[in-house]
């Protein structure tokens, strides 16, 4: 039985996994790497070494010889040819991550941007199972989304598509670190509900935005408000995208995604508002059920969705097509 490796790069951690097919992980690591300091060389040995780790483990198993590797990127990712365009908080860009692992490890490699590899592992096995056409957001310190739009992920030709967090929606409003006002990532991201809470307290209070939704869910009135109005633009910037992509589902992940009901409940109460009667009717919004394993698993489903990973491996294996002799 062959296997897979699913990588899922952060700025603090790389988190990897070795797959036979389902999304249960038979080794999982996580390895502190902090990334954001280090130079491109650094980081690819990082990866190099955890992959060499995962091999091992897998080895120790006995299950078997790997057949790919898939790697999630934070970032800007030309998956065809393997390319981080740019990451964000790191230093990758213009690296051929492809190029650089099939060298070294004699398996085909596949890269992709992190929020789109969030959306096939949550088309998979999560929360959109069965779903040709989905949104997966992703809301944490940042927000990004993933599209599936018939079967396929969707890139756009210069493999930036679905920056929902980039779209604006008040072109006065707060200063976005991309330098323009008013994007949605200004209203929902985790840190703007920690300052929003702050302003209502007059008061500089030390919150996370896991303990913020604790004290919503605990009926704390500002905190509730906090979600509220998050869920109120949120809702609008859905119903955007909605109107023009017309998806299935619309899956929700990440770190303020855990909040649960203080966010999902005005969130569809205020979806309607702003989308079609049929959109409303018809299209689901519902949390992400991977949680942090997301990056992992759908990584590992890179390897599975490449259409070409079948003769890479025959050429990297340095097999000719069809006689199979060695060359
Ligand atoms: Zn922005």
């Amino acid at each position: 039985m062959a296997y897979v490796i699913g990588l899922d790069v952060g700025g603090s951690t790389i988190k990897g996994g070795v797959f036979t097919g389902t999304s249960q992980s038979l080794v999982d690591i996580r390895v502190k790497t902090y990334s954001m300091q280090n130079t491109r060389a650094e980081i690819l040995a990082n990866m190099s070494a955890t992959i060499r780790q995962l091999m091992q483990h897998a080895s120790g198993l006995g299950i078997g010889d790997l057949s790919g590797i898939g790697i999630g990127v934070p970032g800007f990712v030309n998956a065809g040819e393997g390319v981080v365009i740019h990451a964000s908080n790191l230093e990758l860009h213009d690296v051929n991550l492809k190029l650089w692992f099939e060298k070294e490890f004699s398996v085909p490699c596949v890269v992709q941007g992190d929020a789109r590899v969030g959306a096939l592992a949550e088309r998979e096995f999560g929360a959109a199972r069965g779903s040709d056409s989905l949104l997966y957001i992703v809301i944490g310190t940042g927000v990004g989304s993933g599209m599936i739009l018939d079967g396929q992920v969707y890139e756009g030709d210069h493999f930036v598509a679905g920056e929902i967090g980039h779209t604006i929606l008040n072109p006065d409003g707060d200063l976005c670190a991309c330098g323009k006002h008013g994007c949605l990532e200004t209203f929902v991201s985790g840190p703007r509900l920690i300052a929003a809470y702050q302003r209502r307290l007059l008061r500089d209070e030390d919150v996370t935005a896991k303990t913020l939704s604790e004290r919503a869910a605990a009926g704390e009135p500002d905190a509730i408000a906090v979600f509220r109005e998050a869920a109120q633009t949120l809702a609008l910037a859905l119903a955007n995208y909605c109107t023009i992509l017309d998806p299935a589902i619309v899956v929700i992940g990440g770190g303020v995604s855990l909040a649960g009901p203080v966010l999902f409940e005005p969130l569809r109460e205020f979806f309607p508002e702003y989308a079609s009667p049929l959109a409303s009717k018809s299209i689901k919004i519902v949390p992400a059920e991977l949680g942090d394993r997301s990056g992992v698993v759908g990584a590992s489903l890179l390897v599975k969705e490449c259409l070409d990973c079948e003769a890479a491996t025959a050429s990297l294996k340095g097999v000719t097509n069809g006689s199979g002799t060695l060359v």
